[in-house]
């Protein structure tokens, strides 16, 4: 069964403006997808559905063939989300946000502390562990909630747009660990995107959505041999 699949999928927002056109896509599992497109095409929306944190008007959506409409419960531990922007409490700790994490799915502490150390450490936040998440530079709060996600081992791990603003150092390093844990563990990833070079230099496959309707659904090779 695929990663995620989704059948007919739309999105009318309260105002009346319809984000998602009834899309379908399936992602397989091991994958490293890319969900391209510019700005205000509804890939946010789109996670934001599977993430279950906005509401579908039509479709259905399913993880490792859990439908999350009959239970995102167990949909939600096979996923691990980092979203676009993020908001930390103004007195949390890194190494307490990331166990906070751990806690929520579940995991005894016993378990949680190693897996924080070797995440936190192999992102270069180990150092930071005791510092104010709020005081991190904007690089190391993206690395911080990739830590965040990546705590209760998800198999389907869902990046929102990982690199925009970051300079092109650290895009290379997060590329790098990206590449590594699709690679090494197996981790389906899908992320979102709008440049091209990105979906580039990671994805294996991409669909491109354009005003609230997938436009083209291919591999990376494919879609750049027409170019
Ligand atoms: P839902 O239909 O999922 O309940 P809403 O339409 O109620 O979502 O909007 C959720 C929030 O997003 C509201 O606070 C709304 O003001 C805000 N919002 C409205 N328009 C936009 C937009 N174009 N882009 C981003 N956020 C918006
Ligand atoms: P992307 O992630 O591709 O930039 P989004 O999914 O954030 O696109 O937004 C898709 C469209 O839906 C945009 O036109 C955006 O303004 C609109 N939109 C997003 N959130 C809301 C909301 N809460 N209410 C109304 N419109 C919204």
């Amino acid at each position: 069964e695929p990663a995620l699949s989704i059948r007919g999928l739309t999105k009318v927002y309260a105002n009346g403006f319809q984000a998602l056109k009834g899309i379908d896509l399936d992602v397989q599992q091991g994958d490293f997808f890319a969900l391209l497109g510019p700005n205000g095409a509804g890939k946010s929306t789109t996670l934001g559905v599977v993430c279950s944190l906005v509401q579908k008007t039509a479709g259905s959506v399913s993880i490792f063939g859990i439908d999350i409409d009959k239970d995102f419960a167990k949909a939600k531990y096979q996923l691990g989300v980092v979203p676009q922007e993020f908001n930390f409490n103004q007195f949390e700790k890194v190494l307490d946000i990331v166990l906070a994490q751990a806690g929520y799915y579940g995991m005894s502490t016993r378990e949680a502390l190693p897996r924080a150390q070797q995440l936190l450490t192999d992102l270069g936040l180990w150092e930071k562990r005791d510092g104010n998440a709020r005081m991190l530079s904007g690089g190391m709060k993206r690395r911080l909630m990739i830590a965040r996600a990546l705590m209760h081992r998800p198999r389907l791990l869902i990046l929102d747009e990982p690199t925009a603003g970051v300079d092109i150092e650290l895009r290379r390093s997060m590329w790098e660990y990206m590449r590594r844990i699709n690679q090494d563990e197996g981790t389906t990833i899908i992320l979102t995107t709008h440049y091209l070079e990105e979906a580039e230099s990671l994805c294996r496959n991409v669909a491109i959505i354009n005003d609230g309707d997938i436009v083209r659904n291919t591999s990376v090779r494919q879609l750049l041999a027409e170019l």
